[in-house]
């Protein structure tokens, strides 16, 4: 049978079926001996439980990537959530960005407690006009979600952000209906931050799934070249050509296409000044990328 990695905790795996029987399954030695780790969000063949023998698995299926924390694969999407309480950390919601891209993975943004902002989230959310999607939403109210509902439609995605942007509260107003009244994932998306420390998927409904990561804030990014960290701001490089020196990092080289747009109004200031905040936290990186 062909099945979907949900949950696995010391080589026991919970595998849902096509029609929704989740299973429970064992990795056995040969994935230990091939050195494979299963993980959440694999599409697996499996054999299921049969009278008294266990389930187990058979294989993996292909891979689109596998993220080493959240340790999960076959992520469609980093939905990142900011609000306007707590303050605001940018710079964390540009590194996500950084390294979602980095990642191959998509990412998203969206303004949770809108009803706290005099504007509803909507000049934040400006500055981040090239992604794919953005929207303000209220989790407290349960407002503006149809339009996040739709994007993330089939999709599995990663929820990041601060503490306190309402992470949780999120998950719960997107859980259907069904599994809302229930009470049991709500429950478990209220104590399962700090109860453990293993991913998980939550079904939310017409094959979108939430990764449930406990503790999560930052994805694990390896060293980046400066060149490459640039190349993660999309909406960087349409000025690249401008430049007068053919590999400006837009930082304080001469004849700047990019600083002139920032200037022009074209880029938002803030993203240009916490790209060079980033930028040289990078250089240090990659600079010391062999130090012990
Ligand atoms: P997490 O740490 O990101 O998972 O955040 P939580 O979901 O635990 O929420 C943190 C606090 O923000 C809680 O007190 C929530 O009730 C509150 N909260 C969540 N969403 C909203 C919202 O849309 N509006 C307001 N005003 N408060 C919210
Ligand atoms: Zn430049």
């Amino acid at each position: 049978m062909r099945g979907l990695i949900l949950k696995g905790v010391g080589g026991v795996y919970s595998v849902r079926d096509d029609e929704g029987t989740v299973h429970t399954c064992f990795a056995r030695g040969r994935f230990r001996r091939q050195k494979i780790k299963p993980l959440v969000g694999d599409f697996v063949e499996f054999q299921p439980q049969r009278g008294e023998e266990d389930g187990y698995l058979l294989e993996i299926l292909p891979r689109r990537n596998a993220l080493r924390r959240p340790l999960a694969a076959n992520i469609d999407l980093l939905l990142i959530v900011m609000a306007p309480v707590p303050e605001p950390d940018w710079l964390l919601c540009d590194k996500l960005l950084s390294d979602a891209v980095s990642m191959g993975v998509e990412a998203a943004l969206i303004m949770n407690k809108r009803e706290l902002s005099p504007d509803g989230g909507e000049a934040a959310l400006s500055v981040y006009r090239h992604l794919p999607f953005t929207c303000a939403v209220s989790a407290k109210e349960r407002a503006g979600l149809e339009p996040l509902r739709e994007f993330l439609a089939g999709k599995t995605f990663v929820l990041a952000g601060q503490s306190g942007v309402g992470k949780s509260s999120l998950l719960n107003a997107l859980l259907p209906e069904a599994a809302r009244e229930t009470g049991g994932l709500s429950e478990k998306i209220a104590r399962g931050k700090n109860t453990t420390r293993h991913s998980e998927l939550l079904d939310l409904g017409g094959g979108t799934y939430a990764v449930d990561t406990p503790g999560f804030s930052l994805l694990d990014a390896e060293p980046m070249e400066p060149a490459a960290f640039l190349a993660t701001y999309p909406d960087f490089s349409p000025y690249a050509d401008g430049c007068r020196f053919a590999g400006c990092l837009h930082d304080k080289e001469s004849g700047c296409a990019l600083r002139e747009a920032v200037e022009a109004g074209e880029i938002p200031r803030e993203r240009y000044e916490r790209y060079r905040i980033l930028l040289a936290e990078i250089r240090e990186l990659w600079r010391r990328r062999y130090d012990g």
